[in-house]
């Protein structure tokens, strides 16, 4: 076996030359390489250290979830380890564990909250088991015109049944897909909304039943296929809850109070108190890019990272919860986006009320104009494909706060020149 001690050493300097040589920050390839070269290393690490792991996987919510869960053990004094956002397969870890771990291959805090692509989370359990698994959403966006959640869901259950005693799954019952994943698991813990959302959700195509392939039956939705639903045919229904939070967390919209639902339940499993949990949810400020506030030549901007149907409509009622005036919408297709920006016509633009000015860009800012043709007057758009030249019509329009809703990595390229500091 290849030294552990000549491994790190390699990953730490990989690390510290990526910074220096500005090859990016070194969140992700130190630990890409270090996989070419000792594909067990993950493993290895995991078992000289004492660390409990966590993790968070499903399409939305995940970076979020990450975080409420770290900030509750923070205020417990725990100290924990994470994978940045955006490096979320198996190179972002192991790029985490050479950071945090010493020469001898251990890491010393307590715990490992770490967030995983839903396309390789089945990938990953072949090699470990974790404490605990969270499992958010799975939302229907431009990927399941192939049939991916559909796989996506079998892979999952695959890997869920192969797993030791010892790993506690933590699911969210208002989707009957996740909720499914139950029967697979043993002793599953519940999380989902005790009472309807404030807002009524969008329309939903049609959902069929996971265990006999019937069409469901919903008393309500919460969020896209999120709600109250059973099985007419086999009598499968939304399993009761192991939990409810008896405050709405600091964040706006529907997705982060099952967010806070799913951190909060880990949390109280992990013998926290709930007031202290509570203490934390209802002061969260929120990871960079969601729901975020910058102020750039004193005006304010607030960032809302919209990168699929769902998280795009959870964004525009939060901007109108919010009375806001001007939106600038940035999408771009890049790989890390998905090149078929098709999804835009998923987006309910009709269900919103009008701003006073919507100016929109990125690469994609020509399909997103003619989207928006159809749903507000074009006397309030503005298209400029260049973010600078965008931001300087931004400025000129009146004193209002602005709303940015950027997909991936536009927002990462805004928040560049608006917050104009590293992404932490
Ligand atoms: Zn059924």
């Amino acid at each position: 076996m290849i030294s552990i001690f000549f491994l790190i050493l390699l990953g730490k300097w990989m690390r510290w030359a990526s910074q220096i040589l500005r090859l990016g920050n070194g969140t992700s390839w130190p630990g890409y390489f270090i996989l070419q070269i000792y594909p067990d290393f993950i493993r290895e690490v995991l078992k000289r250290s004492d660390l409990t792991t966590i993790l968070v996987s499903g399409t939305n919510g995940k970076t979020t979830t990450v975080k409420m869960i770290r900030d509750i053990l923070q205020g417990q004094g725990k100290e924990s380890i994470y994978n940045s956002s955006g490096s979320n397969m198996e190179s972002g870890i192991a790029s985490a564990l050479i950071e945090h771990a010493s020469f001898r291959g251990r890491v010393a805090a307590e715990y490992g909250v770490f967030e995983v692509d839903e396309r390789i989370l089945p990938r990953l359990l072949k090699n470990w088991s974790p404490d605990w698994i969270v499992l958010l959403n799975l939302f229907r966006d431009q990927l399941d015109r192939y049939g991916e959640i559909d796989s996506i869901l079998k892979m999952w259950k695959k890997a869920l049944e192969k797993l030791p005693l010892s790993t506690r799954v933590i699911l969210n019952v208002d989707d009957p897909q996740i909720a499914y994943l139950g029967k697979t698991v043993h002793a599953p813990l519940y999380f989902g909304l005790s009472q309807p959302a404030d807002m009524p959700a969008g329309p939903v195509d049609a959902l069929f039943c996971a265990e006999c392939d019937h069409k469901l039956i919903f008393d309500a939705f919460f969020l896209a296929h999120l709600g109250l639903w059973q099985c007419p045919v086999c009598r499968l229904e939304r399993p009761p809850l192991d939990y409810s939070l008896p405050v709405a967390p600091s964040l706006l919209g529907t997705c982060h109070q099952y967010n806070a639902l799913a951190a909060a339940l880990l949390a109280s499993k992990l013998e926290i108190p709930d007031d202290s949990i509570l203490k934390v949810l209802s002061h969260f400020k929120p990871a960079f890019g969601r729901q975020e506030i910058v102020h750039y030549r004193k005006r304010q901007f607030q960032l809302f990272l919209s990168k699929n149907p769902v998280s795009f409509n959870e964004s525009l009622k939060a901007v109108q919860q919010l009375q806001g005036k001007i939106l600038w919408i940035i999408v771009n297709r890049n790989a890390a986006d998905g090149v078929d920006v098709s999804w835009l016509w998923d987006i309910h633009f009709e269900n919103a009320v009008q701003p006073e000015k919507i100016i929109v860009s990125g690469q994609a800012a020509e399909e997103v104009g003619i989207r928006l043709k159809y749903a507000f007057s074009s006397a309030v758009l503005i298209i400029e494909k260049n973010l600078k030249k965008a931001l300087r019509s931004v400025l000129e329009h009146s004193a209002e706060p602005v709303y940015v809703l950027p997909n991936y990595t536009a927002m990462l390229e805004v928040r560049k020149i608006i917050a104009g500091k590293k992404i932490p």
